[in-house]
C-alpha cells in the first residue's frame, strides 16, 4: 500500500502558490493572476530514496496573511506545509511564518519547508540571505524557487516529502 500524506501550502497572496502547485503536478506555467477561492486538492505520487512511494496530497489554500475560518478547517490533519514568500517582496516572507506559527499552534510542530519565490525576477529581488535566518530556524530546509523556470520546485516537494 502507498502512503498517502496531507501538506498544505501556506503564504500571502500571489506569492505562487497556486504557481508552484501546477508547476509541480502538471509542469506547466501562466501569467494569469486567478483568485484561488477556498481549496484545490492535487495529488500527485512521488517516489523517495530507497524505493519508498509516497501520494502527496496538495492543498492549495485561498492565500492570505491571517487565517480565516475555512482556513483553519483546511489545514487539520497536515502532515506538513510549504510555507512560500514572495522574493520581490519582503513583507510576505514574515507574514508567511507568522502563518506557519498560528497554523502550528493549531495542529501542532508539523515540518515545513520554506520557498521564497520568483527567483526569476532578480532584478526586483528584495530578500537578503541574512533576513532568512529566522525562516531556517523554524523550516527544514529554505530554497529560492521559480514557478515560472521550475527551478526548486521538485526538489522542494521532495524534500519536504523526506521529512514527513
Ligand atoms: P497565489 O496567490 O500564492 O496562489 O499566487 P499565484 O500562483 O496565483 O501567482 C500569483 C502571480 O505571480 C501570478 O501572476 C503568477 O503568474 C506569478 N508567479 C507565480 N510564481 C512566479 C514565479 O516563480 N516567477 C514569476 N515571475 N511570476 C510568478
Ligand atoms: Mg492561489
Amino acid at each position: 500500500m502507498i502512503e498517502a500524506r496531507k501538506i498544505c501550502l501556506l503564504g500571502d497572496f500571489a506569492v505562487g502558490k497556486t504557481s508552484l502547485v501546477r508547476r509541480f503536478v502538471s509542469n506547466t506555467f501562466g501569467e494569469r493572476y486567478l483568485t484561488t477561492v477556498g481549496v484545490k486538492i492535487d495529488t500527485k505520487e512521488i517516489e523517495l530514496p530507497a524505493n519508498r512511494r509516497m501520494k502527496l496530497v496538495i492543498w492549495d489554500l485561498a492565500g492570505s496573511g491571517s487565517l480565516s475560518a475555512p482556513a483553519k478547517a483546511y489545514v487539520q490533519g497536515s502532515h506538513g506545509f510549504l510555507v512560500v514568500c514572495d522574493g520581490t517582496r519582503k513583507v510576505t516572507l514574515d507574514s508567511s511564518l507568522s502563518l506557519l506559527a498560528s497554523v502550528r499552534s493549531l495542529v501542532g510542530e508539523k515540518p515545513a519547508i520554506m520557498l521564497v519565490n520568483k527567483q526569476d525576477l532578480s532584478e526586483s529581488w528584495e530578500i537578503e540571505q541574512d533576513s532568512l535566518e529566522p525562516a531556517r530556524q523554524r523550516c527544514s530546509a529554505v530554497f529560492s524557487s521559480s514557478a515560472k523556470t521550475g527551478a526548486n520546485v521538485e526538489r522542494a516537494f521532495a524534500a519536504l516529502a523526506s521529512v514527513l
